[in-house]
């Protein structure tokens, strides 16, 4: 097992650096707990830049596959995890401003912390992405094919087409 990455996300912003690799679904608990399984893994880059207005961000993307609970059978579905945003670094005294302001930016704001928990940092974008109420396509999922069949029977021609045979 590797060692959990930490960032310095300031100087990381600051200097434009970049990390990235690969985390497995399991590794990263909050989000097991959401999932059908802890099964999947994922590919993750973050880089260090400057926003226009000189304020440090972190650019995040993550590419990679998981198991969702179908909200309409409850069976496990496939579902692509394709993440691609920024955060912007604040100190705690312009977060409380942002807060209390209001203020409705682009981007999350988060605490520029000198020990910034990558993988939590990426657990937290990924929970936000997913959808509310996941569903398999209708042709796949076993709870939407059921329904379509018992609204066949009721139709009426369904009990003639029963008896030509
Ligand atoms: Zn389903």
């Amino acid at each position: 097992m590797h060692a959990r990455p930490f960032i310095d996300s300031l100087d990381f912003a600051s200097n434009g650096q970049q990390i990235s690799g690969v985390v497995l679904v399991a590794e990263l608990s909050r989000l097991a707990d959401i999932l059908s399984d802890t099964a999947g893994e994922l590919s993750y880059t973050i880089h260090g830049a400057l926003d226009k207005h000189s304020v440090p961000k972190l650019i995040l993307s993550l590419d990679g596959g998981c198991h969702l609970t179908c909200q309409r059978c409850l069976q496990s579905m496939d579902y692509q995890i394709q993440v691609s945003t920024s955060v912007m670094l604040r100190d705690q005294a312009t977060l409380d401003l942002l807060d209390e302001a209001e203020v409705e930016e682009e981007y999350e704001s988060i605490l520029a912390d000198a020990h910034l928990d990558v993988l939590n940092l990426l657990e937290d974008e990924i929970i936000l992405s997913l959808p509310f109420a996941p569903k398999h396509d209708v042709g796949v999922c076993k709870a939407a094919k059921e329904v379509k069949h018992q609204s066949d029977d009721s139709h009426p021609f369904a009990a003639l087409a029963k008896l030509k045979i």
